[in-house]
């Protein structure tokens, strides 16, 4: 078989350099912070398992649960098209989404001392380092 670099099976690393555009995971990264802010409980399950039993278990099983949910693909992703994920569904492949394209890296925990919510980071440098309450708590001051 031609072992030339073209030909060879991509890497994990290969796949991670995946040209995904950062506006496109940006976005993505305010809708599931959206979700996040306003229906915690959704998402909770899989940030929780994050912390407890690592990454790849979380999205283990935020991938077991979408593959049991009934409602057409086609259909959810319109509505996270429109920013639209005030049901569990969407919210779920949101996350799964921005997951898929970037990994754990935008989520993030705020490092307010009294805090410690889980946020998705939607800057494009991914460099925010604090909840929506408290970004606007630090801006003010
Ligand atoms: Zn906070």
């Amino acid at each position: 078989m031609d072992d030339s670099p073209e030909n060879r099976p991509p890497t994990n690393q290969a796949a991670r350099k995946l040209r995904v555009p950062v506006a496109l995971v940006a976005r993505l990264a305010g809708i599931v912070g959206q979700a996040m802010e306003h229906r915690p409980e959704t998402l909770a399950p899989y940030l929780n398992a994050a912390e407890q039993s690592g990454q790849a278990y979380a999205s283990q099983s935020l991938w077991c649960e979408i593959a049991h949910e009934e409602q057409g693909v086609a259909e959810v992703w319109s509505r996270i098209r429109r920013g639209d994920v005030s049901d569990p569904i969407a919210a779920r492949h949101a996350f799964m989404l921005l997951l898929a394209l970037d990994g754990w890296s935008r989520v993030k925990v705020c490092d307010h001392p009294r805090c410690r919510r889980a946020f998705a980071d939607a800057t494009n440098a991914v460099s925010r380092r604090r909840c929506a309450r408290h970004t606007r708590q630090q801006s003010r001051a």
